[in-house]
């Protein structure tokens, strides 16, 4: 690493009020979960500072918690857990897809779910699940504790609305309803360990009579954070039976895709469009 790990210093405290304090005061240190982002930070010499807070051996951000109306998974579960958890693999299956599409298997056993969210890249895989299925972060300092919507976590590029001194605890996603339909899928340029081109993931739930009554479509990697595309899901749930096309016309009114080393807007415009399709295909057999 061209950074030298001699030089830094590595927290690892053993309770959580100890990590808050750490992070209330002075020459605050870096939180590292699995280090996964970090290392290649690190190893890039992009990484400012050179204190560094371990977070492995804080219980409370262990563990998975599956209750009848929400699951909570704690900061420090990893992509691994998480692919394999029973529950989530029944009631969250878009999530346990996203997981079991994370890196190779290597990374996924110390890859987490807080250090996906935190690092805020518009491809983490994770994310557009998590704004599908409206999850709520729960995050703490030695100020207290706070619950921030997902919809309300990005604010720019890599910005977040958590404050340097916050550590995210957990975050819970409601589980939906047994008849609910979710769709996921990651486009990179081959099947396993690529950074996505296109992420998306759907959830959309019927009410008496089949008609649809909610309908949610996220996206990653197409613009700085990742989206709900609002105007598509509006003119899905108001379009009827040809809703599907119409959501697909209003797709352009949400995303403006961007040009870059991965792809261009025009491709990731009509990958975008063709999930929809995919998803619309779905949603009709069931
Ligand atoms: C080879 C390789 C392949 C990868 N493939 C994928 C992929 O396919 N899809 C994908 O989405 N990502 C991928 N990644 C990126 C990375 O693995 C994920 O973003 C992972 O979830 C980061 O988690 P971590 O625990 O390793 O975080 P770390 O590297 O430990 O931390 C990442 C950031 O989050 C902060 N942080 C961590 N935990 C907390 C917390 N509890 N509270 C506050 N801040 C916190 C850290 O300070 C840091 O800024 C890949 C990385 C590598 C090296």
């Amino acid at each position: 690493v061209r950074s030298a790990l001699s030089t830094l210093e590595v927290l690892r405290p053993r309770r959580l009020s100890e990590a808050l304090a750490a992070l209330g005061a002075g020459e605050r240190p870096v939180p590292m979960a699995g280090g996964t982002d970090l290392f290649v930070y690190l190893n890039a010499g992009t990484q400012s500072g050179a204190r560094f807070l371990d977070l492995s051996l804080l219980a409370e951000l262990r563990g998975v918690r599956a209750g009848a109306r929400e699951i909570v998974l704690g900061a420090g579960t990893t992509f691994w857990e998480i692919r394999n958890h029973e529950a989530i693999r029944r009631r969250l299956p878009s999530l346990a897809q996203a997981a079991a599409e994370v890196g190779a298997w290597q990374i996924q056993h110390r890859a987490t779910i807080g250090g996906n969210i935190a690092n805020a890249s518009p491809a983490g895989d994770s994310l557009p699940v998590l704004l599908a299925h409206e999850a709520t972060v729960l995050v703490a300092s030695s100020r207290g504790e706070r619950r921030v919507r997902f919809d309300d976590l990005y604010t720019g590029y890599r910005r977040l609305a958590i404050e340097a001194d916050e550590l995210i605890l957990s975050v819970s996603l409601p589980v939906p309803p047994s008849d609910a339909v979710p769709f996921f899928r990651k486009v990179g340029t081959r099947r396993a360990q690529s950074i996505s081109k296109v992420v998306f993931c759907a959830l959309a739930s019927r009410g008496r009579g089949g008609k649809l009554e909610s309908m949610r479509l996220a996206f990653g990697s197409m613009a700085p954070t990742p989206l709900r595309a609002r105007a598509a899901e509006a003119a899905w749930l108001e379009g009827g039976r040809s809703g599907a096309e119409a959501a697909r016309e209003a797709l352009s009114r949400d995303l403006a895709p961007i040009d870059d080393i991965r792809s261009d807007r025009a491709y990731r415009q009509q990958v975008a469009e063709n999930l929809l399709t995919q998803f619309a295909r779905v949603l009709a057999a069931r």
